[in-house]
């Protein structure tokens, strides 16, 4: 009933920029050391990816863009964007190997009811350039493949910024739900997201941004996922649940302004997974982003236990015991933005 694997490859551990860059893969290492050693992967079977053929991109990607990592992967200098994401010697052949893992995770749901690749969730990467930390969009590709077997995909994304990569990859394909909570403000990355953005051509409708002030925390959060959220996808009703679970929505995060906590994160994903039980949909969980290394880390050690039904909690009640809340300010600004939503979505 809750059959999950775990994709990974030790190779992971090369997409980490250098520096005082704050993408670090330190949190895969560290979920993957959690998960060791609390035996989780007795319960849990850790999967290799296979590694896709780069041609396979294209479905994503402009042949030009492919090429111009492979040539700056070589050079090790220079930036892949306009100045977030630097290139490193190789990385290429890691961002390969991680988009070849959320692939893996997708195509292992023929055998599995919930896969993870925490080494995926890279929501910014454009068709003919990187963003914002991310190479390959891993999560349009991996959903890409998804639409050989599944015809109602939802991506639900809850890392603190706009995926904005992904709507744009998939903003016109009726048989994707892109929902998208992130912090929205003034000069904050990316700067898209706005209720306003809801897909194009058949698929209008079907491009669902919740922009959340800066100080949002776990009360408002969940009350925006429960009013807007949980009704759209049950009228969706997808028969694969992508989830794009980053870190930086955490109130540690030193990016974002965003306040869930674990018990806020872990609503969440609970009620993704009930959901997905009730149409009896599959789930993909791909990681995100996460700059407090051991927020992240714990954030996904405590959603792969959700989903594989282990329990993780004494762990949470340690440290994290009550939801964080909003001011009155936000309070106030989410309540209308929610009431929008209602309105644009005839919810
Ligand atoms: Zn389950
Ligand atoms: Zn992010």
């Amino acid at each position: 009933m809750h059959k999950t694997a775990f994709v990974w490859d030790d190779r992971y551990l090369d997409y980490s920029f250098p520096g005082d860059h704050p993408f670090k893969s330190l949190r895969e290492s560290m979920t993957k050391k959690i998960l060791e050693e609390r035996g989780a992967f007795h319960y849990i079977d850790l999967v290799k990816p296979d590694i896709i053929p780069e041609e396979m991109l294209y479905k994503v990607h402009s042949k030009e863009y492919v090429e111009f990592v492979k040539k700056k992967s070589e050079e090790g200098r220079g930036y892949l964007d306009d100045g977030d994401t630097p290139a490193f010697k190789g990385i290429f052949e890691s961002a390969l190997v991680r988009v070849s893992g959320t692939v893996t995770a997708v195509k292992l749901l023929d055998n599995y009811d919930h896969t993870i690749n925490i080494g995926g969730g890279f929501h910014h990467a454009k068709y003919t350039s990187a963003s914002g930390f991310c190479v390959f969009n891993d999560v349009a590709l991996g959903i890409k493949i998804a639409e050989d077997k599944f015809n109602r995909i939802a991506l639900v994304d809850i890392d603190g910024h706009h995926g904005d990569g992904t709507q744009l990859l998939l903003a016109n394909d009726p048989k994707v739900l892109k929902i998208s909570l992130h912090m929205y403000h003034k000069g904050f990355f990316p700067g898209s997201g706005d209720v306003d953005e809801i897909g194009e051509g058949d698929a209008k409708g079907l491009t669902m941004n919740i922009p959340l002030p800066p100080g949002t925390a776990d009360d408002m959060y969940l009350y925006a996922f429960n009013q807007v959220v949980v009704p759209k996808l049950n009228e969706f009703k997808p028969e694969l649940i992508v989830i794009l679970n980053g870190g930086d929505s955490h109130f540690t995060d030193p990016l974002v302004e965003l306040k869930l906590s674990n018990k806020g994160y872990l609503d969440v994903i609970r009620t993704l997974h009930k959901l997905a039980h009730d149409f009896n949909a599959k789930i993909v969980m791909t990681g995100g982003g996460g700059y407090n290394y051991e927020s992240t880390a714990k954030i996904w050690a405590l959603s792969i236990a959700e989903l594989a039904n282990l329990d993780f909690t004494d762990f949470l009640e340690l440290e994290d015991c009550c939801y964080l809340a909003s001011s009155g300010f936000v309070k106030k600004r989410v309540v209308e933005i929610v009431e929008k939503l209602k309105k644009i979505h005839g919810l």
